[in-house]
């Protein structure tokens, strides 16, 4: 029977982890140790709606009071410092030792800076908690130019929403396309296009960047040419808070590896979210769905040894100007991409070689998402389909 099971992060995986145990009906003691002094919240509002929003508030994940039917012992704000997976406990920053039946790591990541001068320049920016996104609307409100480093999913969201917030953006991708690592060459052009429709200065294929100081404005220094910015927002990534589970001997990769139950390499431990290597893939995903589905599942093992593992196909979305656009799948090296223009939307199938569909973009498009999850599971060759007719029914392909 395990008495206490201990969850590592409150965040959004953390928090699920959480709400399934219950709902399962563990009724032994679930302690959450949490850096954040706030109750579980998601993050994808952070760059849209709590950007945008004058009276955004806390974007909880569960209201309050569904939070406090979970009866959980807090430890917050905390941070757990060291693992000792033989002992079976957590050290935290407050110098307690907390014992653990299970444990799970959801620790997520920290917004990635380029070096310390950006870390330390009062005027550069990141976005990962909910104090990040009050501080950025703060300037985004008194801002007429702001810099984005980094054309990502975030980078290119915060630049949707200073837009409507009447900024005026310049964005810096060191890569030679937007959104390089996550989908093909046609969709990096949608979205260039898309962003430079709505006045994004977008430069591509910038090379690396110097920040400099010019009476406390950040000036970009990049190819010789030097330009100041009231602020600069860097979305160049995450790095993933790995140090609890390195200092534990937990075997990594891009992340922490875990099999379909969540299970790391030492027994009674498990992890959970952006920090878990999706263990088909071989890549820690990132996404809303996957910290929500994937810590569900590993909830539910930490309950049972033969509950059923996590088996999704990554997918992601974004919602930048009137675009919902959605991301299902990863693609692969050597597939070729059949684009669709609708009246409501545009498609990208990436396809293999043998004609299944290894990745999905849709503009606006959830229906087609839905069908496509189907064609996925059941490897269906979409070679002699026309996906790139309009007046052809994808609904026929049901
Ligand atoms: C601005 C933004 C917008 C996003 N938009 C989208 C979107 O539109 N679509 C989408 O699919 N995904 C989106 N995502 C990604 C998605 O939010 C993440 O994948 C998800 O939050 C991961 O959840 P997590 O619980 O693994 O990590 P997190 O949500 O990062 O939670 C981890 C928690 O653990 C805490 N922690 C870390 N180390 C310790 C420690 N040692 N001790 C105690 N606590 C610790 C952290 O402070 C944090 O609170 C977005 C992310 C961001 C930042």
């Amino acid at each position: 029977m395990t008495a206490r099971i201990v969850i590592i992060g409150g965040g959004q995986a953390g928090g699920w982890a959480a709400k399934t145990l219950r709902d399962e009906g563990y009724d032994g003691e679930i302690c959450v140790v949490a850096e954040e002094e706030w109750d579980f919240y998601e993050r994808p509002p952070l760059s849209k709606a709590a950007l945008l929003e004058a009276d955004a508030s806390l974007p909880r994940l569960f209201s309050e009071e569904m939070q406090q039917g979970l009866n959980l012992k807090w430890y917050r704000p905390l941070r757990a410092e060291q693992i000792d997976s033989t002992a079976k406990t957590v050290r935290l920053s407050n110098g307690e030792h907390l014992a653990w039946d299970k444990l799970l790591i959801a620790t997520g990541g920290r917004a990635r800076l380029p070096n310390q001068d950006w870390a330390k320049h009062p005027q550069v920016y990141t976005l990962r908690h909910w104090q990040d996104a009050q501080r950025l609307k703060a300037r985004l409100a008194s801002s007429k130019s702001l810099a984005i480093v980094g054309g990502g999913w975030i980078g290119l969201e915060i630049a949707a929403s200073a837009r409507k917030s009447g900024v005026a953006v310049t964005l810096f991708e060191q890569q030679p396309a937007l959104c390089l690592r996550s989908v093909s060459s046609e969709v990096s052009l949608a979205l260039r296009q898309l962003h430079s429709d709505q006045g994004v200065d977008i430069r591509c294929g910038c090379g690396a960047l110097e920040l400099e100081d010019n009476g406390g404005q950040p000036v970009i220094h990049c190819d010789g040419k030097r330009e100041t910015f009231e602020a600069i927002v860097v979305g160049i990534g995450v790095d993933l808070n790995l140090e609890l589970a390195c200092g534990a001997g937990l075997t990594l990769e891009q992340g922490i590896v875990v099999d379909a139950q969540g299970r790391t390499s030492s027994p009674d431990i498990f992890a959970a979210g952006d920090v878990a290597q999706h263990h088909r893939y071989g890549l820690c995903i990132q996404s809303w769905a996957f910290a929500q589905n994937q810590a569900v599942a590993t909830a539910k093992a930490m309950l049972d040894d033969a509950a059923p593992g996590y088996e999704e196909v990554p997918w992601l979305w974004s919602d930048q100007y009137d675009r919902n656009i959605q991301i299902l799948g990863i693609p692969q090296a050597q597939s070729r991409t059949i684009v669709r223009k609708d009246p409501q939307g545009m498609l990208f199938f990436s396809l293999n070689a043998d004609g299944r569909l290894n990745q999905l973009v849709a503009f606006n498009d959830a229906r087609t998402v839905k069908l496509a999850k189907r064609w996925m599971a059941a490897g269906r060759d979409l070679s002699d389909v026309p996906l790139a007719d309009p007046t052809f029914s994808l609904m026929s392909l049901r």
